[in-house]
């Protein structure tokens, strides 16, 4: 590293993790939220809590959620837009399962246009569906999840497969996807993820 390069500012995090689920992308994406201090925000984890508290947002997607499939994009940008307006997520922030498809990514885009704030890097987390899968399998059986049946596994992977992997092509085209390989252990993922954003600039302010 040059001296000039050195002492050139940190560029914001301001991130998506995509994955398929059982990418181990929830634990990731809390790790990258604490080291670079930014809000992580999860759609999933969201609709979740709404469904827990029996809100009117978690009994209109509470159905939806447990059929394994998505939720309106006008109704899941919402939660976004609003999460993104809040103070912890001023100086950056972790996207983890949004956007979801085309659609979530042209309203995202706009928005953080109109804010000339844009994304920095797309993180890819990369695993065989055959390990999402047995992962999935085995969160459903520790955590009971309502929609970590079979069948609404399945679903999901099959959405993330036709749905979601495009919008990785449309990032890649604008440079700012990282592959990452999600097999190994969590610090190893890790590691790989915080050496991807380096390259990149993206590092933690110094305090
Ligand atoms: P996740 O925790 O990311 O696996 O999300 C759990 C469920 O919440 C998904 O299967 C969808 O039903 C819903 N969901 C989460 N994020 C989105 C999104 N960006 N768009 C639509 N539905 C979503």
């Amino acid at each position: 590293m040059t001296d000039a390069e050195q002492h050139e500012a940190p560029r914001p995090a301001r991130l998506v993790l995509v994955g398929p689920q059982g990418s181990g992308k929830g634990t990731q994406a809390e790790r990258i939220a604490e080291r670079f201090r930014i809000a992580a925000i999860s759609t999933g984890d969201v609709f979740r809590q709404n469904i827990k508290d029996e809100t009117d947002l978690g009994r209109q997607v509470k159905s939806i959620i447990d059929a394994g499939d998505l939720v309106s994009d006008a109704l899941t940008f919402e939660v976004v837009r609003d999460r993104l307006t809040q103070p912890d997520a001023a100086t950056g922030f972790l996207l983890d399962g949004f956007p979801r498809n085309l659609g979530q990514l042209g309203l995202l885009d706009t928005y953080l246009d109109e804010r000339e704030a844009p994304l920095t890097a797309v993180l890819e987390l990369g695993v065989p569906r055959a390990v999402s899968m047995d992962r999935l399998m085995r969160r459903a059986f520790e955590q009971g999840r309502t929609d970590d049946t079979e069948e609404a596994i399945a679903n999901r992977l099959s959405i993330y497969e036709r749905e979601t992997a495009p919008i990785l092509e449309v990032y890649r085209d604008h440079g700012l996807v990282d592959s990452i390989d999600g097999v190994g252990s969590l610090d190893e993922v890790t590691e790989r993820i915080f050496s991807a954003l380096a390259a990149r600039g993206i590092v933690p302010a110094a305090v």
